[in-house]
C-alpha cells in the first residue's frame, strides 16, 4: 500500500508577482491523506517487522490522525484502537474511524495527558500492542516526511508547511539538508506562541539552518477559524478549485499570500507549498460556513 503514490504538483492560478507551487499530498489517499501518509509508513513498517498486530494511539475527536491510522491499520490488516480525549462524542470522522473498524475508548482530559500510562493501564502486557503517539510523532514519522523533498523539483527556493507539532517540518528540514539544497523550509505554526516548534524541529534535526517560523497567521490559535479566514477559504476554494481545510493548510495559504503582497520575495523565486491534506476537518465546521 505504499508504494506508487499520486502526489502530483499543481500550479496555483491566481496569485500576484510570485509564481506558487503545491505539492498534493492531499490526493495520496482520502481517508489516509497529506502528511498522516508519510507519518504512518514506516510506522507500519516498524509494526510488521517487530511482528505485532494491532496500534494504539491518541488523538482528539477530530484527529486526521486517527481517521488515517484507521483506514492504514484495515488495509495492512492491523486492529486499530485510539484513545480519544474528553466525553463521548459522536460526529463525522469518528464515525469514519469506526467504519474502518477501529476501537474507541473515551478518556477524561486528566487521564489522556498520561499517555504512556494509559496505554499500559489497558495493554501493558499484551504482546501484539504497538503504541503510536498523538499525530504519530516519533523517528518513523520524521523519516517518512523527509521522503517528500526527492519528488521536488531541485531548484525550489522557498517550500511551506503548516505545523501543529513540527514532526512534518523536521522531516522536511532533514531532507533538505541530507541532499544539501538550498532550499529555505518556512513553517506556519497554526497555533498561538508557536515558537516552541523550533525547539521541535531541533530535536529531531540538530541543525535549523534554513528554517524559518512564520508564528504570526494562527488566526487566535489551534482550530480558531474567524471570519477573515473563513472568507479566505472561500475566494481560495472557487478560485482555484482546490480544497484546503480550516485548521492546516488554510493557514499556511493565507501566510504564503501575504508575504507574497508584501514583497518578502523576489520576483523570480520558486515557491512551493506541501498541501498536507486534512479536508475531511471541514465537516468539523460546517457551521462557519454560512453562504
Ligand atoms: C496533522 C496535520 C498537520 C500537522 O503536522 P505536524 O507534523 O503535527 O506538524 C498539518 N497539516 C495537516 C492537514 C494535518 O492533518
Amino acid at each position: 500500500m505504499f508504494t506508487n503514490i499520486y502526489s502530483p504538483i499543481h500550479q496555483l492560478k491566481h496569485t500576484a508577482r510570485n509564481q506558487v507551487l503545491v505539492k498534493r499530498d492531499d490526493l495520496i489517499d482520502p481517508y489516509i491523506s497529506g502528511n498522516k501518509w508519510r507519518k504512518l509508513k514506516y510506522i507500519l513498517k516498524d509494526v510488521q517487522k517487530s511482528n505485532k498486530n494491532h496500534i494504539v494511539t491518541f488523538g482528539g475527536a477530530f484527529s486526521n490522525h486517527l481517521v488515517a491510522t484507521a483506514a492504514a491499520c484495515a488495509r495492512a490488516d492491523l486492529k486499530s484502537t485510539a484513545f480519544v480525549r474528553g466525553e463521548v462524542v459522536s460526529n463525522e470522522m469518528l464515525l469514519l474511524c469506526k467504519l474502518f473498524g477501529m476501537n474507541l475508548i473515551f478518556t477524561d482530559r486528566d487521564s489522556y495527558r498520561n499517555k504512556r500510562l494509559l496505554f499500559d493501564s489497558h495493554f501493558g502486557t499484551d504482546p501484539d500492542v504497538y503504541f503510536v503517539d498523538e499525530g504519530g510523532a516519533g523517528t518513523e514519522a520524521v523519516r517518512g516526511c523527509a521522503e517528500v523533498i526527492a519528488e521536488l523539483p531541485q531548484e525550489v527556493d522557498h517550500l511551506f508547511c503548516a505545523a501543529g507539532t513540527g514532526t512534518t517540518a523536521a522531516g522536511l528540514l532533514k531532507g533538505i539538508h541530507q541532499r544539501k539544497l538550498k532550499t529555505q523550509l518556512h513553517v506556519v505554526p497554526v497555533l498561538k506562541g508557536g515558537d516552541f516548534i523550533a525547539d521541535e524541529i531541533y530535536k529531531h534535526t540538530g541543525n535549523i539552518e534554513q528554517l524559518v517560523m512564520h508564528t504570526d497567521y494562527h488566526f487566535g490559535g489551534y482550530a480558531k477559524t474567524p471570519p477573515a479566514l473563513i472568507e479566505y477559504i472561500k475566494n481560495f476554494v472557487a478560485d482555484e478549485g482546490m480544497l484546503i481545510d480550516p485548521v492546516y493548510t488554510s493557514k499556511m495559504f493565507f501566510a504564503i499570500d501575504d508575504l507574497i503582497s508584501n514583497k518578502y520575495f523576489k520576483k523570480e523565486e520558486k515557491i512551493i507549498a506541501i498541501h498536507t491534506g486534512g479536508l475531511l476537518g471541514i465537516w468539523g465546521m460546517k457551521d462557519k460556513f454560512i453562504y
